[in-house]
């Protein structure tokens, strides 16, 4: 992991929505005075996943996470991600949010080449939640915090047990 690659490719990338920013698993707003933990992601190999979705050049901002939120690990890992939980800050510039990596601290990080292989994603869920759903560490605070009761979550959350089942 090259800490100086992560900081030049998010520092300045705009975060939140039309001036407001809140976490990207459960929707409570997220103050901006203090660092503030993301999900970022590089794509390693995902071949299957580049034909369905655009996916991001380099490291890119995947998801905030609110206090509730946090974790203190990439659980699980996803096969074919460079992944990383880290703490940065947000800069607020007439009223636009961007991401300041000066200081950053990486929570935990896993290699592109470790962890289960992605789970399958129907299309209209890449429409709604983007390419952010191809990875488990994302999928499983999704499923936690989601209403939906369909198909492909119950199904999600059944493989989830059982990884936890195969960790132990
Ligand atoms: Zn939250």
């Amino acid at each position: 992991m090259e800490i100086q690659q992560i900081k030049r490719d998010l520092h300045g990338e705009p975060v939140g929505r039309a001036g407001s920013f809140c976490c990207d698993f459960c929707d409570a707003a997220i103050a901006i005075g203090e660092p503030v933990m993301y999900d970022i992601a590089s794509v390693d190999e995902m071949p299957n996943l580049e034909a369905l979705v655009d996916l991001p050049d380099g490291w890119a901002l995947d998801a905030a996470r609110c206090r509730e939120c946090e974790v203190d690990s990439i659980s699980p890992e996803t096969d074919g991600w460079e992944e990383a939980v880290v703490m940065l800050s947000i800069n607020e510039s007439n009223g636009v949010l961007s991401a300041d990596t000066t200081e950053i601290t990486v929570v935990d990080y896993s290699p592109g080449n470790e962890g289960t292989y992605p789970p399958p994603v129907p299309l209209a869920f890449f429409t709604q939640h983007g390419y952010s759903m191809s990875r488990w560490g994302f999928l499983r605070n999704f499923v936690e915090n989601t209403d939906l009761d369909i198909e492909p979550i119950q199904l999600y959350r059944k493989r989830l047990a059982e990884m936890d089942q195969e960790e132990r």
